[in-house]
C-alpha cells in the first residue's frame, strides 16, 4: 500500500506574489487615505478656526446684550430710589407741619414738633432716610431727625444742639435753585463728628429750597443712606462692577477692600487697582476684554462725573467659553468621524489607479533593463552629442558605457566610412525624417563592427527636434559572409555570381539614368602550357598575380571578377565602347610587359562589348566572347572590339 502525501499549500505563505501584491496595495492605499485624512484634518483645522472666531463674537454680543438690558434696569433702580426721596422731599415741602412752621410765630415749639413727627414717621417708613432736617433761611438747623437704622434709634435733636449750617456748600447750594428744584449731592461716607462713622456709611443728601409767596424760607435736606444705590449698582449675575467718580477715585470695587480710594489714599484710585485700563478706555479695547463703561451723571444728577465699569465675571466667561469650545470639539468630532471612513473608500479609486501605475513602471523597468542589454541603443541631442549608450552597445564597443556619454559618434566610426553616407545621413534626419542603413564602425580595439541601424529625430511638442535615437544590430558577421559568397577565393576578385549581380545592377542603371557601361572580357593565352610546364600551383601564382595587376590597373570605379578558368571580366560603368577599348590596351600592355614567371612572356586576349539598349546581360557577354574569340584568331595578344552592328545578328542567334 502506498503512501499518499498531500503537500502543504500554503498560500498565504509570505513569499507568495499574491501576499507581495496585497500589502503593496494595502500600502498604497494607507498612503493615499492619510493624504485625504491630513486633507480633513486641515479643513476641520481652519474651520474650527472661523467657528471658534464666530463663537467668539456671539460671545461678545450675547455680553453686549446682557450689558445693555442690565444698563437699562440699573438705570431704573437708580432713578427709581433717587425719585423716591424726592418725592419724600416734595411731601415735606408741601406738607401741613412745614407749613405751620413756617407760618407760625418763632418762639413757639407746637409747629416744630409736630414737623419733627412727621420727620419721624418718614424715616420710620423709610430706614434709609438717615437724617431729615428743616434749615431756616439764616441757615439755622429748626428741626432735626437723626436716624441710626441699625439701632433703630431716632435721635430727636434738641434745640440747644441745633446748629448753624449757613456756610455749609449744600445750604449755600440749595439756597440758589428755584422752587420745586431740587438738590443731589455727591455719594460720600458720612462724618460723624468731623471723623468718618464707622462702620462706613456710604451717604447721598437730596435737598429743596422752601419758598413762600416768593420768599426763600430754608431748605429740607434728607441725607440718605447710599447703600442701597451702590447695591443696585452691583447686582449683576454676569459683570463685576465698580463705581467710579470723575477723578478716577473708586467709590465701589467689588473687592470692598478697595473702595472708597478718596478717603483711603493707601488704597489706591482707579489708576492703581486697574493698570491695565488706564489710558486704553478707548472703546476697541474695553470692547477686546469684554470691558463696559456706563456713564450715570443722567441717573445722579450731582456733577460727581460718577461711572461704572463693568468686567465680565470671571467663571461666566469660562462658562461660556467653555460651551463653545464643546461646540468646536464636537463639530471638529463629527467632521473627523465623516472624513475618516470617507477617506478610505474616496482612496479605493486613485489606489487602483496608483498599483496599476507602480506595476507598469516595474513591467517597464524590466523590459527597459532587457533592452539596455540585449539591444544596441544610443541617444544623442540634437547636436548629435551622445546623452544615452546602452550596456549592450557599450559591450559591441568594447567601451565603458558611461565615457561614451558627452562624446559623439565620431569616437566609434570606422576611417575608411565614406562621408558621402554621413552627409546623406545627417540631410536625412536633419529634415526630420528617420534614417536606415549600413555603417561600418570600429570598436576600442580597432576591429570592425558593422551595424544596420535606424536613427529616428525625436521632436518636442512644437515639431523642434530635440534628440536622435539610434537602434543598430551588428552585422559583421553578415557581412563577413556575404564578402565570402560573393569572393573568389584564389585570386580575392568578385566571383561569376558576384559579376553577374553587378552586371545586372549595371543594366538597370542603364534603364534608369541612361548610364551607359561596357565590359571588357580577358583570355590567359596558352594558358594550358604554363600549367603544362610549370605546374599546377605556378598557373594558380599566375592567376592570382594577373588578377593583382588587373586590379591595380583599371579606374576606382571598374569592376574586377574571375570569369572562370583563367579568364577574367572587367566591367566600366559610365564607359563606352572606346574608352573601353582604351582601357583594354592598357590592361593587355600591363600584362604583356610584366615578367610573371622568369623565363616565359605572359600575354592574354582582350574581348569589349558596350551594353546596348535592352539587351540581356548575357547577350552583352556573349558579344564580348565573340570579340574575343576574334582576338584569339588574329594571333593573340590583343584587343578585339564586339562590332555594334552584330548585335541584330547576336540577337537573333540567341
Ligand atoms: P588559348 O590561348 O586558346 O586560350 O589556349 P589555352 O591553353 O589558354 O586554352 P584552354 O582553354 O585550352 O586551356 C585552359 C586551361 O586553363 C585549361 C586548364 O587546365 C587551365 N586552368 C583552368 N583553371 C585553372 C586553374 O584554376 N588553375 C590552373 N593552374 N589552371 C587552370
Ligand atoms: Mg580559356
Ligand atoms: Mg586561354
Amino acid at each position: 500500500m502506498g503512501l499518499l502525501v498531500i503537500p502543504k499549500v500554503r498560500l498565504f505563505n509570505s513569499e507568495t506574489p499574491l501576499v507581495r501584491l496585497l500589502s503593496k496595495r494595502k500600502t498604497i492605499h494607507l498612503r493615499i487615505a492619510l493624504v485625504f485624512v491630513l486633507f480633513s484634518l486641515l479643513i476641520t483645522f481652519f474651520s474650527s478656526l472661523v467657528g471658534w472666531h464666530y463663537q467668539k463674537l456671539a460671545i461678545s454680543s450675547l455680553l453686549d446684550e446682557r450689558e445693555q438690558l442690565e444698563d437699562l434696569h440699573t438705570r431704573e433702580a437708580i432713578e427709581d430710589i433717587i425719585s423716591s426721596f424726592e418725592n419724600t422731599l416734595i411731601a415735606i415741602s408741601s406738607s401741613d407741619a412745614l407749613d405751620a412752621v413756617l407760618t407760625a410765630n418763632q418762639a413757639t415749639t407746637l409747629p416744630r414738633l409736630k414737623l419733627r413727627q412727621l420727620f419721624i414717621a418718614l424715616a420710620k417708613a423709610r430706614p434709609e432716610l438717615l437724617q431729615l432736617r428743616y434749615i431756616d433761611q439764616l441757615g439755622h438747623e429748626q428741626v432735626r431727625v437723626n436716624h441710626s437704622p441699625q439701632s433703630r434709634d431716632f435721635q430727636l435733636v434738641l434745640d440747644d444742639q441745633l446748629q448753624d449750617k449757613s456756610q455749609r456748600y449744600y445750604f449755600q447750594e440749595t439756597k440758589a435753585l428755584q422752587q420745586g428744584e431740587i438738590w443731589h449731592s455727591y455719594v460720600d461716607l458720612n462724618f460723624e463728628n468731623g471723623e468718618l462713622q464707622r462702620p462706613l456709611q456710604p451717604t447721598m443728601r437730596v435737598a429743596t429750597p422752601v419758598y413762600v409767596n416768593q420768599m426763600f424760607r430754608g431748605i429740607i435736606i434728607l441725607n440718605i443712606d447710599a447703600s442701597p444705590l451702590i447695591e443696585a449698582l452691583k447686582y449683576s449675575s454676569v459683570f463685576l462692577v465698580s463705581l467710579i467718580d470723575a477723578q478716577g477715585e473708586l467709590l465701589s470695587h467689588p473687592d470692598p477692600s478697595k473702595s472708597w480710594s478718596a478717603y483711603f489714599p493707601e488704597r489706591g484710585a482707579l489708576s492703581e487697582v486697574y493698570p491695565e485700563l488706564i489710558g486704553e478706555l478707548s472703546p476697541a479695547l474695553m470692547a477686546a476684554k469684554h470691558n463696559y463703561r456706563m456713564n450715570l451723571e443722567d441717573s445722579f444728577n450731582n456733577q460727581q462725573g460718577l461711572w461704572v465699569l463693568k468686567q465680565p465675571k470671571q467663571h461666566a466667561l469660562e462658562e461660556l467659553y467653555k460651551n463653545s469650545r464643546y461646540a468646536v470639539l464636537t463639530s471638529t468630532l463629527i467632521i473627523l468621524v465623516i472624513a475618516l471612513p470617507l477617506a478610505w473608500l474616496v482612496s479605493i479609486y486613485p489606489t487602483n489607479l496608483q498599483t496599476k501605475l507602480v506595476d507598469t513602471l516595474h513591467a517597464l523597468r524590466a523590459s527597459r533593463k532587457l533592452l539596455d542589454q540585449h539591444i544596441m541603443s544610443s541617444t544623442t541631442n540634437s547636436k548629435g552629442v551622445i546623452t544615452e549608450f546602452s550596456s549592450a552597445a557599450a559591450k559591441a564597443f568594447e567601451v565603458d558605457r558611461k565615457s561614451m556619454i558627452g562624446k559623439t559618434h565620431a569616437a566609434i566610426r570606422h576611417p575608411s566610412t565614406s562621408t558621402k553616407v554621413h552627409r546623406d545621413l545627417w540631410d536625412t534626419i536633419l529634415a526630420g525624417k528617420p534614417w536606415q542603413g549600413e555603417l561600418k564602425n570600429q570598436t576600442s580595439s580597432g576591429k570592425t563592427l558593422w551595424i544596420d541601424t535606424v536613427i529616428t529625430p525625436r521632436k518636442d511638442s512644437h515639431g523642434e527636434i530635440y534628440a536622435f535615437t539610434q537602434i543598430s544590430h551588428d552585422i559583421t558577421l553578415h557581412k563577413a559572409m556575404e564578402a565570402l559568397s560573393s569572393t573568389d577565393s584564389l585570386t580575392e576578385t568578385h566571383n561569376r555570381r558576384k559579376l553577374d549581380q553587378l552586371l545586372e545592377q549595371q543594366a538597370q542603371r542603364y534603364k534608369r539614368a541612361d548610364e551607359e557601361f561596357a565590359i571588357i572580357i580577358i583570355d590567359i593565352d596558352h594558358f594550358k602550357q604554363i600549367n603544362d610546364i610549370y605546374g599546377h600551383q605556378a598557373g594558380d601564382k599566375v592567376l592570382i598575380d594577373v588578377a593583382a595587376s588587373l586590379k591595380e590597373t583599371v579606374r576606382q570605379i571598374d569592376e574586377v571578377g574571375r570569369w572562370g578558368g583563367e579568364e577574367f571580366l572587367v566591367i566600366c560603368p559610365l564607359t563606352d565602347l572606346e574608352g573601353a577599348y582604351k582601357l583594354a590596351e592598357k590592361l593587355r600592355a600591363a600584362i604583356a610587359t610584366k615578367l610573371f614567371l622568369p623565363d616565359k612572356q605572359i600575354t592574354a586576349s582582350f574581348g569589349v562589348a558596350q551594353y546596348l539598349c535592352d539587351e540581356a546581360t548575357n547577350h552583352l557577354v556573349h558579344r564580348a566572347d565573340l570579340a574575343l574569340y576574334e582576338a584569339k584568331s588574329q594571333g593573340r595578344n590583343r584587343v578585339t572590339t564586339a562590332p555594334q552592328e552584330l548585335a541584330e545578328q547576336a540577337q537573333n542567334n540567341r
